[in-house]
């Protein structure tokens, strides 16, 4: 799996001329589906994914050695066009060009989504602006599961794909986005998490997190704690295994607080934390007693099982 460079996604296309109009109005030639696939399970792939694998006239595929399996899985025999980042803008053209004799045309990725760090964009991009059908076949996608799993708030959030891979350019680039008030969802890899945890922890303060890893997998895990409960465990127990989403929750109330910025930093951080958690990583992003924080915490989850609310 790779992620998609800026050239795949950038780069502005050639004007191509207009075909000449289908008989359905508005559209010419035949129809590109983006069609999800598994991120780790097959269980996981649609029927309407298969079903359109099925009746595809080719597949465009970003490795064709894992979209072959996929394929054997299904019984199926299809003529797979290589289309990732190093061949896009060769390739493209010729998708195209089938596209608009009306071929059936579906993309896929490696895993998940296409188009969520994978490449495609450009591609869907040059198809609706001949006129192209362009549809979809939904399903996986790595981010959105951590997401929901994470406990944090889903009401907003910000994706941001693979930061920058060398600690200064990655800082700085969090260093953009820490203000805003929205769980932040990324990419990490095994190696680079325990630096990359450290990163988030010195730039955006101790949030409430999750790192989850392996989903759909046999050792799928989600692992919740604030940043730096994460960061001291991943100093321990050394590197994980597997494929890893970083989900990071929203800031915690500002410093100068009164009761209710304090409350409402509660709020936030209890959803997926104890109360032990919670009071210690609000205490120290307000830099209030932790005696204090715990006890009005305890309150505050004790008023909430008495009234019965949900957390969401
Ligand atoms: N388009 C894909 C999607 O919708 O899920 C994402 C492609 S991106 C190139 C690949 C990254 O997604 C991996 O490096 C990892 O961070 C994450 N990922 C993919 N599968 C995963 C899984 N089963 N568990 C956790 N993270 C996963």
């Amino acid at each position: 799996m790779t992620r998609a460079k800026p050239s795949d996604t950038n780069e502005p296309s050639k004007p191509r001329p207009r075909p000449a109009k289908s008989p359905v109005e508005g559209l010419v030639g035949g129809e590109l589906a983006l069609v999800a696939t598994p991120i780790g399970n097959l269980g996981d792939l649609t029927q309407r994914a298969a079903d359109y694998l099925r009746a595809a006239d080719c597949i465009a595929c970003e490795d064709s050695r894992i979209t072959v399996r996929l394929l054997q899985h299904l019984g199926l025999k299809k003529p797979l066009l290589a289309y990732h980042d190093h061949n896009a803008d060769e390739m493209r053209p010729r998708l195209i060009e089938r596209l608009q004799r009306g071929e059936r045309m579906a993309l896929v990725s490696d895993a998940g989504t296409p188009l969520i760090s994978d490449p495609g964009f450009k591609l869907v991009r040059e198809a609706a602006r001949l006129g192209i059908r362009v549809t979809a076949m939904p399903g996986p996608s790595a981010p959105i599961m951590a997401l929901i799993l994470s406990g944090l708030p889903s009401d907003r959030f910000l994706f941001l794909g693979f930061l920058n891979a060398k600690s200064a350019a990655r800082r700085s680039e969090l260093e953009e986005i820490a203000g805003l008030r929205a769980t932040l969802i990324l990419f990490e890899t095994a190696p680079r998490l325990l630096v990359a945890l450290e990163d988030l922890l010195a730039v955006l303060g101790d949030r409430p997190a999750a790192v989850a890893r392996e989903l759909t997998k046999m050792f799928e895990e989600v692992r919740r704690g604030t940043l730096s409960e994460l960061v001291r465990h991943y100093r321990e127990s050394g590197p994980p295994k597997g494929e890893i989403v970083l989900v990071i929750g929203p800031p915690l109330a500002a410093p100068e607080n009164d009761g209710a910025d304090l409350d409402a930093a509660l709020r936030q951080a209890l959803v997926g934390m104890r109360v032990k958690e919670a009071a210690e990583a609000v205490a120290a992003a307000l830099n209030l007693p932790k005696r204090q924080v715990y006890q009005r915490a305890l309150e505050l989850k004790s008023g909430e099982l008495k009234a019965g609310t949900a957390d969401d």
